[in-house]
């Protein structure tokens, strides 16, 4: 290109610059927050891609959520000013199931597979322990999967455990049962829980070595963020991935390869593989992340070139020196030296609350500071340790009128009207997954008992037939008329809505619904109406005149509208696509560009995100580090680098507000602050009221006392009705479900203030 500047690196710092020129087999790039580690892979792969040296199609990105995955699919095109189709940027998980969906006939699942999440896994889960009557030993269905998780995210299956399980102890002899029952019903149903996802990937790609090589020919350079985090399932999947093709396998690949492709011992030579991470940031042992992976990086993949970035180009020297002080307090790790050329800016600053109420308010009030002084609502977050601690704080924002979206909170699939209409799509799509019929079943209820159903389940299962089949033969059962009429107008409904969301061409269950050649697959909002009409849903909540069954009633249109918005972005795609992006929607997800709101966040959803204006809440201890982390080896310095991540955050402005006392599970504590805060030096932090001020005074007189001991009660929603109508009516402006519509959020953010308002005056 010549001596002219390349735009590309032009205006990259020389260590930058290297790691996206370097063109090695494999480069690691180590380097703390704000670096610009995620910059310089988009440069890299913008790079690659103009110079001809790669294909779109030959690119595989993979970011830590679906939300940063888009970021990243923006920044290219800005960069390339033009398409950048056939890239696949996206998460290990969205990365997996388009794999999965092509080649699920290797292993004998049908491409409807339904994909379970944490809730259907544990559904599932409940119905193994119950019938083998396992909870009697202590079986939950939440420390099963917690569990069989784990072992999955170590590749482990039913089988293998057994291997090492310790066959005299009875307890490790009934989980065994339990993971092996939960395989077995998972294929049956034809579904994948989410850690499968992965792991099964990776056992395809070890079973099949010639699928593995249509990816390992196709993708030629590898790219992850946020390595840190990556478990071993996934790690083993980077290695699957970046293996080379022998000659023998090469010479089979559909289309012929190009001599290019090939290296001198005719095979295809390995991907490049480029990996980003800071193990200052490494946030999820608890889900099986191991920091080794990328302490070893140099060993597992030889020849691997290491970049060390040290300029931070997103924060203030203030808030970078808090930051560099906290995490030095972590004594495993490689002493890191970053620095900024921003100047000091302001000073952080400290507040410490009465109540956990107080210190809300302490943060709209600042908030609105921020306002008049320039910042717009979506520059700035509030982030905690806790979901429950959005609790008071969604109040005072409420309250003072802050329009605000809580990321990755109770999520809007994850409410029971959802998942009731969810689980008619999944069960069109896959008709052999019990839980999602056995969902829609009762939804609404339609006079279908406990014992039909086990009658119906069993006809499945002996005849190997679909549960829709089974419902338009329940006949051959012997059922009342009532019942029976009940679940054969069940079964055609069904049925008419598969052929519908089949259309032409495949039917989507194999031999089952016909598809008529002439019509294309319906709009996945047409079938969901249909099924939201002939089950009467919605008429049915409305006609109850209680106003959460009609926050209720608003969500199911909502997720019309989810649809309809779905359908309008993929023409022609349909309910399978739907639905898997339905079920990857994952945490950070909900941050859309709709800039006019505050954002409010757990530290772990933080990662990789920056705001101008950042808030740490609840800087206790017993919070941040939190209570359980106390006592786990290592679970310390984990949360002290989860308090990095979050302080890291921010660019200009950061506040760390605590308070005195916390209410939690109805009691009333006193808190101490976090140790972290000792960590920061003192001239840092401008304290509008330290700890110790707010000790001397709610000892001296009784009047703050007692403010202290009030505040909580005053306006925290009871867990009865009203408290919770008035959660889902809040929510449901904010779920993921809105955030992914066109239609204004205002609206129904506007809307469900108005409500939350309204049962606030009539309390
Ligand atoms: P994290 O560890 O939090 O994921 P990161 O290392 O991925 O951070 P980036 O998000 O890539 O860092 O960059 C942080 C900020 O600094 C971004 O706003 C980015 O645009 C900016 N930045 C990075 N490099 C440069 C540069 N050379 N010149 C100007 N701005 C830069
Ligand atoms: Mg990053």
């Amino acid at each position: 290109a010549g001596a002219a500047e390349d735009p590309l690196t032009a205006g990259l710092n020389p260590q930058q610059r290297r790691a996206v020129e370097a063109r090695g087999p494999a480069l690691l790039i180590v380097a703390g927050a704000g670096s610009g580690k995620t910059r310089v892979l988009t440069h890299r792969i913008a790079q690659l891609i103009r110079n001809r040296e790669a294909w779109p199609s030959q690119i595989l990105a993979i970011t830590f959520t679906n939300k940063a995955a888009s970021e990243m699919r923006e920044r290219v095109q800005e960069l390339l000013g033009d398409a950048t189709e056939g890239m696949w940027i996206s998460t290990f998980h969205s990365a997996c199931v388009r794999i999965l969906r092509r080649e699920s006939e290797r292993f004998g699942y049908v491409s409807g597979f339904t994909i379970y999440d944490s809730a259907d896994s544990r559904a599932l889960l409940k119905r193994i322990i119950r019938e083998t009557e396992a909870d009697s030993y202590g079986f939950t269905p939440a420390n099963t999967s917690g569990k069989i998780s784990r072992l999955k995210n170590e590749l482990q299956d039913a089988a293998g455990y057994a291997a090492t399980a310790n066959e005299a102890d009875p307890r490790e002899r009934i989980f065994v049962e339990i993971f092996h029952e939960y395989e077995q019903q998972l294929r049956r149903a034809n579904a994948f829980d989410f850690d499968d996802l992965i792991g099964q990937t990776v056992h395809l790609f070890r079973a099949h070595p010639d699928v593995a090589a249509v990816y390992q020919r196709r993708f030629r350079h590898l790219l992850v963020d946020e390595y840190q985090d990556t478990n071993h399932a996934q790690y083993a999947l980077i290695r699957e991935l970046t293996r080379p093709v022998d000659a023998d396998l090469a010479d089979r690949l559909v289309p012929p390869v190009r001599p290019a492709e090939l290296d001198a011992s005719g095979g295809i030579p390995a991907a490049s593989l480029t990996v980003v991470g800071d193990s200052d940031q490494s946030i999820y042992a608890f889900r099986g992340a191991d920091i080794r992976n990328i302490v070893e990086f140099e060993r597992d993949f030889p020849g691997a070139e290491v970049v060390k970035l040290e300029q931070n180009y997103r924060s203030t020297q203030n808030i970078l020196s808090a930051a560099n002080a906290v995490i030095a307090s972590n004594f495993d790790r490689q002493e890191k030296n970053l620095w900024t050329a921003e100047g000091a800016g302001e000073r952080i600053v400290g507040f410490t609350g009465y109540s956990q109420h107080d210190e809300a308010r302490f943060v709209a009030e600042e908030i609105e500071d921020l306002r008049r002084s320039g910042a717009a609502y979506g520059d700035i977050a509030v982030f905690y340790r806790t979901n429950s601690q959005t609790r008071a704080l969604e109040e005072l924002l409420i309250r003072s009128a802050v329009p605000y979206r809580v990321l990755g909170g109770t999520k809007f699939y994850e409410r029971a009207e959802i998942k009731d209409a969810m689980a008619y799509l999944t069960s069109l799509a896959n008709p052999y997954d019990p839980i999602a019929w056995s969902r829609l079943l009762g939804a609404p209820k339609r006079g279908i008992g406990p014992m039909a159903e086990a009658q119906l389940a069993n006809f499945q299962e002996g005849r190997g037939i679909s549960f829709h089949e089974a419902m338009l033969r329940a006949e051959e059962i012997g059922f009342g008329p009532k019942v029976l009429g009940s679940i054969t107008g069940l079964g055609e409904l069904l049925s008419r809505a598969a052929r519908m969301a089949a259309g032409g061409g495949a039917a989507l269950e194999p031999g089952g619904a016909v598809a008529d050649a002439e019509k294309p697959p319906a709009p996945v909002a047409e079938v969901l109406k249909l099924i939201l009409d002939e089950t009467q849903m919605i008429e049915k909540l409305r006609a109850k005149r209680d106003p959460q069954d009609e926050a209720r009633a608003e969500n199911l249109e909502e997720l019309v509208a989810v649809a309809r918005e779905f359908d309008v972005r993929n023409p022609g795609a349909g309910l399978l696509e739907f639905l898997t992006e339905v079920s990857l929607v994952a945490a950070a997800d909900d941050l859309d560009d709709r800039s006019g709101t505050v954002s409010l966040m757990t530290l772990h959803t933080a990662k990789g995100l920056e705001f101008p204006a950042v808030f740490i809440t609840g800087v206790e201890e017993g919070l941040l580090p939190h209570q359980m982390s106390v006592d786990e080896v290592g679970g310390v310095n984990e949360e002290r680098r989860l308090m990095y991540v979050g302080i890291t955050r921010a660019r200009e402005r950061l506040y760390l507000t605590l308070a005195s006392t916390r209410a939690s599970y109805g009691d009333i504590g006193v808190a101490m602050p976090s140790r972290f805060l000792q960590e920061i030096p003192e001239e840092l932090i401008d304290w509008r009221q330290s700890p110790g001020e707010v000790t001397a005074r709610a000892g001296g007189s009784g009047g703050s006392g007692s403010r202290a001991l009030n505040a909580p009660r005053e306006g925290r929603p009871t867990r009865s009705g009203a408290g919770r109508g008035a959660d889902s009516a809040v929510s449901f402006g904010r779920g993921s479900g809105a955030a992914a519509v066109g239609e204004p959020a205002s609206g129904n953010m506007q809307s469900a203030l108005e409500r939350w308002r309204e049962r606030k005056r009539l309390a």
